[in-house]
């Protein structure tokens, strides 16, 4: 605790008031362990028997063994978030290689199988997907959140050079917790509302539809409530929530989706700290 706070000082005077603040979010999310928030999240999962897809860190989910090995044995996916969580928008095509090739090497060490990616910050560059495709990756969930492709409700490929990507991708919605909590400063119903809403939505129109609901907000108590009632809302419209590995497989293969599923939604959320001593190494 005692470092933790020396650090907090530290960012206050070297890095400023807005990093401060993120800082001291983040040291309250993170003041219940991450093993509870995982747990609050796949006790819902299973009640509804529905699955989650968490893109990680490579660097932080080796050295939260652990943890990630029971995301996998509670039946959900683990994907790339890169090697560590920078920018790739500030870094050059040569060091975003290194860094996918280092999560890619990481993951396969650890024994983790990983089929998808998502670059950290959703920020991808001219180079970046033909790096996607480079290692092989079946799928990738970050590309669809560009404004261009967000509305979207069909898995899509993109244009790399002259030909289609190898990989399919699929558009991200803008609801994320990050964007509702923090920046919109909604509360848990008008999440809730404004998510079911979505669902709806996509029961009419059908598709597939992706969120990114990070679990260090929505593992938290008071969140885990929304994501019951939201999971629970869309089965009862017979909506399906496989991992995206899952979804990509059975709709390259039939071309729609499971049971005959009126629409498919993917619930995924990046982890790009175990700890909040994670977080502040990472700032350095
Ligand atoms: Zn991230």
């Amino acid at each position: 605790m005692k470092f933790s706070i020396s650090w907090l000082k530290y960012l206050k005077q070297f890095r400023g008031e807005k990093i401060l603040s993120q800082a001291l979010r983040m040291f309250r999310l993170h003041s219940i362990p991450f093993s509870t928030l995982l747990g609050n999240m796949f006790n819902v999962m299973e009640l509804h028997q529905a699955k989650f897809t968490f893109p990680i860190v490579a660097s932080v989910a080796s050295k939260n063994l652990g943890l990630t090995r029971e995301i996998l044995r509670r039946g959900h996916e683990v994907a790339v978030h890169g090697f560590k969580h920078v920018n790739y928008a500030y870094i050059t095509e040569r060091q975003q290689d290194d860094d996918v090739g280092k999560a890619l090497d990481t993951f396969k060490a650890l024994g983790i199988q990983v089929y998808g990616f998502r670059a950290p910050y959703n920020v991808y560059t001219e180079d970046t997907p033909k790096l996607v495709e480079k290692y092989g990756f079946l799928w990738d969930i970050g590309i669809g959140y560009n404004p261009k492709y967000r509305s979207g409700t069909s898995p899509f490929r993109v244009q790399i050079d002259d030909h289609e990507s190898s990989f399919v991708c699929i558009p991200l919605n803008r609801l994320s917790d990050d964007f509702m909590i923090d920046i919109q400063g909604f509360s848990s119903r008008q999440m809730e509302t404004k998510l079911k809403h979505v669902i709806k939505g996509a029961s009419e129109k059908g598709g597939v539809f992706m969120f990114d609901l990070h679990p260090i907000r929505m593992g938290q108590p008071k969140y885990v409530n929304v994501l019951n009632s939201v999971v629970e809302y869309g089965t009862a419209l017979n909506g399906w929530f496989p991992t995206v590995t899952e979804a990509v497989n059975y709709w390259s293969k039939h071309g729609k989706w499971k049971h005959d599923a009126p629409f498919c939604c993917l619930l995924t959320g990046d982890i790009d700290n175990f700890s909040f001593f994670d977080y502040i190494q990472r700032l350095f």
